[in-house]
């Protein structure tokens, strides 16, 4: 089933394009489209909008102009940079896919599709951004604009969670690139989705395609896409301790792979069912490092919603009583001043704690 007439298709090529040509908006790596630039933005862009990336990507390109620079920098560097961005696993396999450029292909990006999916960190829809807007070949992408232009511009009402259905936007994407602008089109279909047909309030009257879409003509463009049952976020509860000893502050580093992975942490975890914030921060450091704390005081209350979970950080002061530390939870310690606490990559939340310990005076 193609829901699109080689009429309409026509149509919507056309009108895309000279749209994008004449709308699109200033950024970065469009002035030359490097694929090395293509590849950081459009991983930088996955789960986070335009003008959050934009000061990252600014700064990314300042510290590693080049694939050789990302390939030679020291992992917490680059995960510095990412700090804030979230999803830090992509962080990590740019610096891997950047150190397999290296070696297989002596730091020139690849341009076939296969190769470029090879890499660390890059998917389908990855791999179709860089060599379209990259290499302007005809790959098609689907992301969540996309999908919600298609679904509106052809009323389509069913579950677009449906991996059947997925499979369908995939395929209509790909009949739609007109041979040779898949550079433009490609970018056209992203750039109305997030310009024009908005999740909330499309502006139809300002969009190149309202003639042929089934969703403004029947009035229900704000109904779609159906994205099916969204699933309520959890809440988790969280100690953490800022434990000092001589003057310093002590943070581990968690292991790369999982959540926040690669990230620096105080040293705590969640609190069990039953249990008091004050036995679980001692039991988890206990278990974590080892070691008892004493002159253990509550000093502030963080919440922060990630993504797919709020986080309820109950946060201690500590001294280190007894013990010498052996680490359980993380695959590094380290001993820092108050002040260095800036240099590291934390989560959110313990960025919060940070700002917090900042604001009063150091012990
Ligand atoms: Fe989206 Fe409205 Fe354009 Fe249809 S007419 S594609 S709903 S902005």
């Amino acid at each position: 089933m193609n829901p699109f007439s080689e009429k309409n298709r026509r149509f919507i090529q056309k009108n895309l394009i000279k749209w994008f040509v004449q709308n699109q908006r200033d950024l970065p790596w469009r002035k030359t489209y490097d694929p090395y630039q293509v590849w950081i933005s459009e991983i930088m862009l996955q789960q986070t909008q335009i003008k959050t990336a934009l000061p990252y990507f600014d700064r990314w390109m300042r510290a590693f102009p080049d694939i050789r620079s990302v390939a030679d920098a020291h992992e917490d560097k680059v995960l510095k940079l990412w700090e804030g961005l979230g999803y830090y696993s992509r962080a990590r396999n740019l610096q891997k896919a950047a150190k397999m450029i290296m070696e297989k292909y002596e730091g020139r990006f690849p341009d076939q599709f296969e190769e470029i999916l090879d890499l660390s960190g890059i998917g389908r829809y990855s791999a179709g951004a860089i060599t379209s807007i990259g290499f302007n070949q005809n790959w098609p992408v689907v992301d969540g604009n996309v999908i919600r232009v298609l679904a509106r511009l052809s009323g389509f009402t069913e579950n677009t969670r449906l991996p059947k259905n997925v499979k369908r936007f995939w395929g209509w994407a790909e009949q739609l690139i007109p041979k040779g602008q898949a550079r433009f089109f490609n970018q056209g279909m992203m750039e109305l989705g997030a310009l024009v047909c908005a999740p909330k309030n499309p502006k139809c009257n300002d969009c190149p395609l309202q003639k042929i879409c089934v969703a403004n003509r029947k009035g229900i463009a704000e109904n779609l896409p159906n994205r099916g049952e969204s699933q309520a976020k959890i809440s988790i509860r969280v100690t953490c301790a800022v434990i000092r000893h001589k003057g310093k502050i002590f943070i581990q580093k968690r292991p790369n792979k999982g959540l926040m992975g690669g990230l620096w942490e105080f040293p705590g975890g969640k609190t069990k069912q039953g249990e008091t914030d004050q036995r679980a921060i001692h039991r988890e450091i206990k278990e974590e490092l080892g070691v008892t704390i004493k002159n253990v005081k509550k000093i502030s209350r963080i919440k922060h919603g990630y993504t797919k979970f709020d986080v309820d950080l109950h946060c201690f002061s500590a001294d280190l009583d007894d013990g010498k530390i052996r680490l359980t939870a993380a695959t590094e310690g380290k001993w820092v001043s108050q002040k260095s606490l800036k240099k590291f990559a934390f989560p959110a939340a313990d960025r919060k704690l940070i700002e917090n310990l900042s604001a009063k005076p150091n012990k």
